[in-house]
């Protein structure tokens, strides 16, 4: 009776699959890598961070740190591997990717309560308790599965996009700096300046190169928080000055002057050989990424050991279809968890993976569901996703717009944030006591 099965072992599944399975529920995780692999995912590893290696900022006055810590308190697996594995990038926590879906995998695999079955499932199963987690690139097969479990309604498609990585020797640091904004922390980042010359050709060169070619989808809505840096170069000239290549507090230690445009690096793994290009994910065809972004001064000669793509992405109309819990409402054995419920990016679908897991745990065992408040970042996410008010429903990112105002006026914004971010891990802390006797 106390089984549960996990599809997919990303981010989502191996939270979900783990909670489960630290309740002493068997469960079975079904992983199609490495038979199958989606066109993003490389590494035999579960939990694999297919893009940027920053799960965002870990102080708890911004929303991901805020999420962070409360699953870092509520006794979440990923974030453990990745406080074990961070790599420095100022205030951000940053992970070194191999390593931590190394510890991941090692964890998960060695788990007693987990038997791990690789091969791609087509078919949800007929019985039984089921977790769906198999992330933006589900298998076409199971793709249809699910859109006819889930009747009139309809799957939406998007596109997504990963920034190039550079490595560290090929990167010409007599044109680049390290530096932090504002001297902030420690100093991470490598800068890479542009005066308005090189800016103007840059950015010419940019909004001129050649896309690769999309196939197969007819929405080619670009996600606004994920842009390519071409369509947003393309928005005006200095559309990009306000965003990825914003000078502002990144002083140039030769010039003792803000730069015209400021292209940041950051470390991509921890033995800091690898640099991605902050902001440029996109989607020009290989050869035109080498062009333009050589066009970049101490990138002239760089070596790109992974140039950025484009890639589906696919969602759930959650709000129609979900309860609180992830549970599909006409048939609640069934639950969905991870960015394919519309919470956006790695923590966010780490957290839907634990709330799927720890609640379905207690189902199994009788106990009552724990209802995370919308004062807390993991209850707000439920909230969110599962809102049947959100009419055209769009991903989102943890945020402090979706949680629980105060309710009185606080002067500052950071201010503000933390108090929230107080007021959350308090009422989480009391919600986790509460429960403790029923979650050993
Ligand atoms: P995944 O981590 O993708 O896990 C799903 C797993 O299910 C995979 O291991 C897959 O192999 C497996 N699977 C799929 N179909 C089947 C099947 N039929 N049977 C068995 N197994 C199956 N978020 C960020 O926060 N930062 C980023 O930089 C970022 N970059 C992204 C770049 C790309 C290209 C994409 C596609 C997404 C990116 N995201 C990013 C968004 C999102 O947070 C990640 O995709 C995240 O990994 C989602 O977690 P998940 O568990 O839902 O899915």
């Amino acid at each position: 009776l106390n089984k549960a099965t996990v599809i997919g072992a990303g981010l989502a599944g191996s939270e979900a699959a783990w909670q489960l399975a630290q309740r002493g529920i068997a469960v079975d995780l079904y992983e199609m890598k490495p038979v199958r692999m989606t066109p993003a995912h490389h590494s035999n590893d579960f939990a694999e961070l297919c893009c940027s290696n920053s799960l965002r900022g870990a102080e708890i006055c911004t929303a991901p740190g805020l999420l962070k810590e409360e699953l870092r308190r509520a006794g979440s697996l990923l974030i453990a591997c990745a406080d074990a594995t961070r790599v420095e990038a100022g205030g951000a926590l940053a992970v070194d990717r191999v390593a931590f879906a190394a510890m991941v995998t090692e964890k998960i695999k060695s788990h007693p309560n987990i038997t791990v079955h690789a091969g791609e499932i087509t078919h949800i199963p007929d019985e039984g308790h089921v977790i769906v987690a198999t992330g933006p690139l589900t298998s076409d097969a199971l793709f249809d599965d699910i859109k006819n479990k889930i009747g009139q309604h309809e799957y939406l498609h998007f596109y997504d996009a990963a920034a190039p990585i550079v490595s560290f020797d090929s990167v010409d640091m007599e044109s680049a700096y390290f530096a932090s904004r504002y001297d902030k922390g420690t100093a991470d980042y490598i800068n890479c300046p542009m005066d308005r010359e090189q800016y103007d050709a840059f950015w010419q060169a940019l909004c001129d190169a050649e896309q690769a070619p999309v196939h197969g989808f007819e929405d080619k809505k670009v996600f606004e928080g994920c842009m390519p840096v071409e369509v947003m170069g393309r928005r005006g000239h200095d559309t990009l000055l306000y965003g990825p290549l914003k000078p502002v507090g990144l002083r140039d230690p030769r010039t003792g002057k803000d730069p015209y445009a400021v292209v940041q690096l950051r470390r991509d793994n921890a033995a800091g050989s690898l640099y991605n290009l902050v902001g440029f994910q996109t989607h020009l065809k290989f050869p035109e990424q080498k062009r333009v972004f050589s066009m970049i001064p101490a990138l002239r000669n760089a070596e790109f050991v992974r140039y950025g793509v484009m890639h589906r992405n696919t969602f759930m109309d959650s709000p129609r279809l979900l309860d609180r819990h992830f549970r599909l409402r006409e048939q609640p054995r069934i639950r969905f968890a991870g960015q394919m419920t519309g919470v956006e990016g790695y923590i966010e679908s780490a957290a839907s993976g634990f709330e799927a897991g720890l609640n379905l745990a207690r189902e199994l065992k009788g106990l009552p569901l724990i209802e995370f408040p919308d004062t807390t970042a993991i209850g707000a996410l439920g909230l969110y996703v599962s809102n049947e008010a959100n009419v055209k429903f769009q991903p989102m990112n943890i945020n402090f717009g979706i949680i629980q105002p105060l309710g009185y006026r606080v002067k500052g914004k950071r201010e503000k944030n933390t108090q929230i971010a107080l007021r959350a891990l308090e009422q989480l802390d009391e919600l986790l006591d509460t429960v403790k006797e029923d979650v050993l």
